[in-house]
């Protein structure tokens, strides 16, 4: 077994995360929301690194 820099988070096991959303407003209109925010990256759960199984 080795060991590999996560290529999805470049070894800092932090990325980028993006949602988008519909909101209904008072008047039930509908508004898109992108919500973003940087959290343990979903490719390695934060490690930085990846295991690989040989
Ligand atoms: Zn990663």
């Amino acid at each position: 077994m080795s060991e590999r820099v996560c290529t999805a988070c470049g070894g800092s096991g932090l990325t980028e995360h993006e949602l988008h959303t519909i909101d209904l407003d008072e008047n039930g209109h509908q508004n898109p929301v992108t919500h973003r925010w940087t959290g343990a990256c979903s490719g390695c759960a934060g490690a930085g690194k990846i295991h690989i199984h040989e």
